[in-house]
């Protein structure tokens, strides 16, 4: 079997400014990155914006086993599915971190027969908007420092300093560290921390932001530490705003790359799916409304919290409309939820499979919470077995709810067909009435006792002193009509990974909170969160090269 690489080097690839002009774009409108890449103007923004929405269709998932269940592969074949049967289609995915890429193998291009291509631009420096980030970020550390060095006139209180350092890069030796050793003039020591540039707060705000205007605006709210008299300093305070701003220039746009069938593809952004809300750009997503009649998107994780954070927080601020749903589940993981261990997940197990669907039916009706139309599908693995196959399909059908499977891995847009029809039916058929699952103008205990009782199942919600202490000052600051970004672990619907099916009798237990201001949402801790990675003992480094006619090998 080929792997992911060997798929994607074998393609011949269209020039990207021919795969643009599909979608009616001129070059005059692009921004080339070589020939395979390019970034969309502003101009063509101010062009395409009054133009009405095409659909939009989000891809989600099941709670998933550890190496993941195609989302992304998923979105990508279903897209081309749907330009084989003539409908102008374009996807707006994340773009990949290069920490993973070092790490645990494991793709963010798709896989097998349904990829974007150049994967290995995607997956390694791309067009540079992760580095304009980590700069932009660690300007403003450098002007808190500086700040604090030159006399220190805000009053920062050096024991309450948030904001963090960052680098794109699984490195775990920087994730607490002293800054400011030597002498006077090598500045005051501290302690300070790295976070992975994913994990950053402008990654969020730069996905979130509508323009350079309100990206402006939403830096400037970033609060970076409290002063001694206990008020919050932020960026704006520190006159770090244009300068930021200028740095991130040319990452507001949205990058296009294109399928291994020529789709269209925006790639832009990649905010962490824990302590962020893990969907790409809203600029990325709404040009690609304007750009073609159906839209594909995805979100990070399972659709507890994938779904929940797209609907809750993007939707919420972007004002966007989703059409439809596609929940992706696979055999693998139906049968992890129904309690086999990873290592036996190629065995047929009706037993297993018949336990771990309640997963899935939980996954269906927290959808229909949000008045979104939903179709599941079976992301085909070779080990699948066709009785495993039926019993999931009658379990759909019984309830009402479209299924399909789909074998884009195998097959590319042609393995989608089935899917893309199911897709189309309910477009025509069934009618979207989106809703966020609660209102604005709720307590933010509420609204967590909201999520945590609709949509994880939880009997109630606990929360640590800490937290008790962090949701009433953040209120008091003003930010309690924020939507809730919830930090939970992607494997259960509770906050115990451990807990899988459809668990019940538990509680979520809220160890912290914090508001990301600039973003615009509460971060709700649930557990530990790693927000800088380590490399495991074998990492996937070792087995990346590049010959010496500079092709890339072993990167998945
Ligand atoms: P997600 O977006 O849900 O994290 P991806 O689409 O990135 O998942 O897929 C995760 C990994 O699984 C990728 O390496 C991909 O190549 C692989 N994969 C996806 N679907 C299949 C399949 N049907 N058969 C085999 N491998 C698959
Ligand atoms: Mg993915």
């Amino acid at each position: 079997m080929k792997t992911d690489i060997e798929i994607a080097q074998e393609s011949v690839m269209m020039p990207i400014k021919e795969v643009a002009e599909s979608y009616g774009i001129s070059e005059d409108d692009l921004e080339l990155y070589g020939k395979y890449k390019t970034k969309l103007t502003d101009d063509l923004w101010k062009k395409v914006k009054d133009k009405k929405d095409g659909r939009l269709v989000l891809v989600t998932a099941i709670n998933p086993t550890p190496a993941g269940e195609g989302k992304t592969t998923t979105s990508i074949g279903l897209a081309d599915a749907l330009t084989r049967l003539g409908y102008k289609t374009m996807i707006a995915l994340r773009e990949p971190s290069l920490g993973p890429c070092f790490g645990i193998k494991g793709g963010a291009a798709g896989g097998g027969y349904a990829q974007v291509v150049p994967m290995e631009d995607l997956n390694l420096h791309f067009t540079g908007d992760f580095h304009a980030i980590t700069s932009a970020n660690n300007l403003l550390a450098a002007l808190l420092d500086n700040h604090i060095q030159q006399g220190n006139a805000l009053g920062i209180d050096t024991r309450q300093i948030l904001w963090k350092r960052c680098l794109d890069m699984n490195d775990r030796v920087l994730r607490n560290i002293v800054v400011g050793l030597g002498a006077k003039a090598d500045g005051v020591v501290r302690e300070d921390h790295f976070v992975i540039t994913v994990a950053s707060e402008i990654m969020a705000i730069l996905c979130l932001a509508n323009d350079m205007k309100d990206l402006k605006e939403r830096l400037g709210k970033i609060i970076v530490a409290y002063n001694y008299a206990g008020e919050p300093v932020t960026a704006k305070d520190l006159n770090a705003v244009g300068a930021m701003a200028a740095l991130l220039k040319d990452a507001i746009k949205p990058n296009m790359i294109q399928t291994l069938e020529h789709t269209g593809a925006l790639v832009h952004g990649g905010p962490f799916a824990n302590i962020a809300h893990g969907c790409n750009s809203v600029r990325a997503t709404k040009t690609a409304l304007k750009l073609a009649d159906i839209t594909i998107t995805e979100a990070g994780f399972g659709a507890d919290l994938g779904a929940e954070k797209f609907f809750d927080i993007k939707c919420r601020m972007a004002d966007l409309k989703p059409d439809a749903v596609v929940l992706v589940a696979t055999v693998r993981a139906l049968k992890y939820n129904g309690g086999v261990p990873k290592t036996d997940l190629a065995e047929e197990n009706l037993d297993a499979l018949k336990k771990g669907i309640v997963n899935l039916e939980k996954h269906i009706e927290n959808i229909q919470k949000f008045g979104v139309p939903v179709v599941v599908t079976l992301n085909s693995f070779v080990t699948d077995t066709e009785a495993e196959y039926e019993f999931i399909r009658t379990f759909c059908e019984r309830r009402g709810c479209e299924f399909a499977l789909s074998e884009v891995w195998a097959k590319g847009g042609e393995g989608g067909q089935a899917l893309a029809e199911k897709v189309l039916k309910t477009l025509e058929y069934k009618e979207s009435n989106y809703h966020p699952l609660y209102p604005d103008d709720m307590s933010l205990k509420n609204k967590i006792e909201t999520i945590a009782g609709e949509i994880y199942g939880a009997d109630g919600v606990t929360y640590a002193p800490a937290a008790q202490k962090a949701l009433a000052q953040i209120e008091q600051m003003g930010f309690g009509n924020f939507p809730i970004c919830m930090a939970k672990t992607q494997y259960s619907l509770s906050d115990d990974q451990k807990k899988l099916g459809r668990p019940t009798g538990f509680k979520i237990n809220v160890r912290d909170a914090y508001v990301s201001a600039g973003a615009g949402f509460v971060v709700v801790l649930t557990g530990a969160i790693m927000t800088m990675p380590g490399l495991p003992k074998k990492p996937a480094a070792d087995g990346i090269d590049v010959t010496d006619d500079g092709v890339i090998t072993g990167l998945f």
